[in-house]
């Protein structure tokens, strides 16, 4: 489903992924952790295209990305993204910011989007916040309606970067739930956390990154209790 061969990008002088090696298959989830300013933001982003790269190849569900017959918005369109931030539309209720792509983006009739949006929301647990402003929701249940925007697209891969960081810890789990049971379900996910206990759940891969560079890859078990290089030691002696 995604498929990195020797990626590698600059930022001017400053390379921040160095010969990415990567390929992520239907229905995995991929867990992706390192140090800050590892590169770990720069990855995700490149499999939408919100970041180019230079050399190597990256294919996304059959696509060249970069590639100038890939349509970027065609594709995207395939892509959930959530942020740390959230980045809900602040003057649109939760069932307005679930409902505006599908309507606008997949041309999805308004009362079959709207019905959607309002089972997602209530699988989400928010069936009481459908009207409500994001100035009106938590910051979990925020990242919930971000979650289920992005799912309202019906998505191939969902890509999360540090979905949690910003939240209270209270409020970590009731997000990390719905992330579970969404990869339960069977999306091909890449996910940028340090969330131990949810990579151990659902992850069939962690993949830690230092510098640019991949530099262990293995399932949960292996990469938690027998991290192969001194600096995954040392990462995993600060988080864990
Ligand atoms: P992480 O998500 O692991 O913290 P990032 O992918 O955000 O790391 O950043 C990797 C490196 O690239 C960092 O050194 C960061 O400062 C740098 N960087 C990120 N975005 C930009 C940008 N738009 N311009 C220049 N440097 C950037
Ligand atoms: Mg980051």
């Amino acid at each position: 489903m995604i498929e990195f061969r020797g990626v590698n990008k600059w930022f001017g002088a400053l390379h921040v992924l160095k010969d990415i090696t990567l390929s992520v298959e239907p229905r995995e989830v991929v867990v992706v952790c390192g140090p800050s300013g590892s590169g770990k933001s720069t990855l995700i982003r490149c499999v939408n295209g919100l970041e180019s790269t230079r050399d190597g190849v990256l294919v996304v569900d059959g696509h060249r990305v970069g590639d100038p017959t890939t349509d970027m918005t065609e594709l995207r369109a395939e892509i959930g993204f959530v942020f740390q931030s959230f980045n809900l539309y602040p003057h649109k209720t939760a069932l307005e910011n679930v409902t505006l792509a599908p309507i606008h983006v997949r041309k999805i009739a308004r009362s079959a989007a709207e019905e959607a949006g309002r089972e997602l929301l209530a699988r989400v647990g928010l069936a009481d916040k459908f009207n409500a402003y994001p100035s009106e929701l938590s910051g979990g249940q925020q990242q919930r309606v971000a979650i289920a925007r992005c799912l309202c697209m019906r998505p191939k891969i969902m890509l999360f970067d540090e979905p949690t960081s910003a939240l209270d810890p209270e409020m970590i789990s009731e997000v990390l739930d719905v992330m579970v049971s969404v990869a339960e379900e069977g999306m091909t996910m890449m996910v940028v956390t340090h969330e131990m206990g949810f990579a151990r759940r659902v992850a069939q891969r962690v993949v830690f990154m230092d510098a640019g560079a991949i530099v262990e890859s293995g399932t949960p078990e292996e990469f938690f209790s027998n991290p192969r290089t001194d600096r995954s030691r040392a990462f995993l002696g600060k988080i864990l």
